[in-house]
């Protein structure tokens, strides 16, 4: 016996028919003795609207209080997690829905983006014990303990609620059924030759996950790094009946590096249309600048990433550039116009038609040359690279973002990761 958590994602639950098939997943391992607990996002599409309600329920203010935010998104998750559990009653398998503040599961209070405190799983194990209960819990919501309110964890966020559960529950394995079968080199979506990896190790895919591969939330990676959880990305469209319980089922295994045995130099590669590119000219050179430009940033929370800075040409004067996520484009400006005194720059310039591509690998630690070559081939298809940012195991380039699917396909295939074709 093996105590599981199975997490679902809004297309794997997108109607009745489909949250029959989930049903019938978890009934596959109920019978084959595990104890299960259920984590469903809402249906797809259902948080798009929730989150535009809320925009067109707003007529005279620029911005809608973020705890009423959350109690309308969390409900597309309520739903979902009743009528899984009433799918799973009309099959006769024993279960009950459960809301984040029922559990529960505690929070920060920093709404529509709240982190996960604690989780209590111990009534989940007693109904497991007593009455071989599965449980059907709400993802993507939780509670903060000092208000009573419902909290969200940001987009995509049932990803953490599963493995935070899973972590709290002390489950064997934490399974996340999605519309893919596995953690592939590149978004399939995009790159069709992209081949699925068998193992992923945790910092590998903490990165292509924070440079825009969406098949896992962040958090919910450092989560299960953090506790050792071990996740296993895998299709829900596979028909639950030909899946054996015990076999090999295909997917993706996201464990620990030592677990990996080949290590490739290159493991996969993100991407990420959601930059903007800021450019402040003519600064002067001298101590102090950067800080007068970032600090005023930081304080208004915007998240800067490259930062490249010229070489003054005359000694007295330099350009600076960098990136800030495209949905604070507008706002990262407004700072910098305010502190144009402080500051002191002769214009400011723009673009938000950019794209972040990122290739990653652990085995880059040990290899040298490896961003160079991505330099050459990217140069031999005539895109320009407007900024780099390298790291240990990854590294980054900003493009112009018409030739964003170009350039991943062509490192995806300098790198050696195209699947063969037949
Ligand atoms: P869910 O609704 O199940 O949470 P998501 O849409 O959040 O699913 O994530 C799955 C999607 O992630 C896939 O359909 C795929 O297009 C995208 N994706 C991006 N990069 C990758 C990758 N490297 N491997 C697999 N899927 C990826
Ligand atoms: N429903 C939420 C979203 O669409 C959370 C999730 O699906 O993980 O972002
Ligand atoms: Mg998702």
């Amino acid at each position: 016996m093996a105590r599981l958590v199975m997490k679902f994602g809004g297309t794997s639950v997108a109607d009745i028919d489909h949250i029959r098939n989930v049903a019938r997943h978890v009934r596959r391992e109920v019978d084959a003795g595990h104890q299960v607990a259920v984590v469903v996002s809402a249906m797809s599409g259902a948080t798009d609207q929730l989150i535009g309600w809320c925009a067109a329920a707003l007529s005279n203010r620029q911005i809608f209080d973020a705890r009423e935010y959350d109690a309308v998104v969390a409900t597309g998750e309520q739903v979902t997690a009743g009528l899984l559990a009433i799918v799973l009653q009309d099959m006769d398998v024993n279960a009950r829905s459960w809301l984040g503040w029922q559990l529960p599961i505690l929070t920060s209070d920093a709404h529509t983006s709240a982190r996960i405190l604690e989780v209590n799983g111990s009534e989940l194990i007693r109904r497991f014990a007593e009455r071989q209960e599965v449980a059907v819990i709400a993802g993507f919501q939780g509670v903060y303990q000092q208000t009573g309110r419902i909290t969200t964890l940001g987009r995509g966020g049932s990803d953490t609620s599963a493995v935070a559960i899973a972590a709290a529950i002390r489950a064997d394995r934490c399974d996340i059924y999605t519309d893919v079968d596995g953690v592939y080199t590149s978004d399939p979506r995009v790159v069709p030759r992209a081949q699925r990896l068998d193992k992923i190790a945790f910092e590998e895919m903490l990165e292509l996950a924070s440079l825009g591969a969406k098949v896992m939330q962040v958090r919910s990676v450092e989560l299960g790094m953090v506790h050792n959880v071990r996740i296993f990305v895998r299709s829900s469209f596979d028909r639950p009946e030909d899946i054996d319980p015990r076999g090999n089922p295909p997917g993706t295994l996201i464990c620990d590096e030592g677990e990996i045995v080949e290590q490739q130099v290159v493991t996969g590669i993100a991407f990420s249309r959601d930059e903007a590119q800021i450019s402040v000219r003519q600064v002067e050179d001298k101590p102090g600048v950067a800080a007068a430009i970032f600090g005023p940033l930081a304080e208004a929370n915007i998240n800067v990433d490259m930062i490249v800075q010229n070489v003054s040409a005359d000694g007295k004067t330099t350009d600076l550039t960098f990136t800030v996520p495209a949905a604070d484009y507008q706002r990262a400006l407004d700072v910098l116009v305010a502190a144009k005194p402080a500051i002191g720059y002769a214009r400011l310039d723009g673009a938000t038609d950019v794209a972040k591509v990122s290739v990653i690998g652990i085995g880059m630690r040990s290899h040298a040359g490896v961003a160079a070559k991505a330099f050459r081939a990217l140069a031999e298809r005539a895109i320009n690279i407007r900024a780099i940012t390298t790291s240990e195991i990854k590294f980054s380039l900003l493009i112009d973002a018409a030739f964003t699917e170009l350039a991943v396909r062509t490192l995806h295939s300098l790198y050696g990761l195209d699947k063969a074709t037949a």
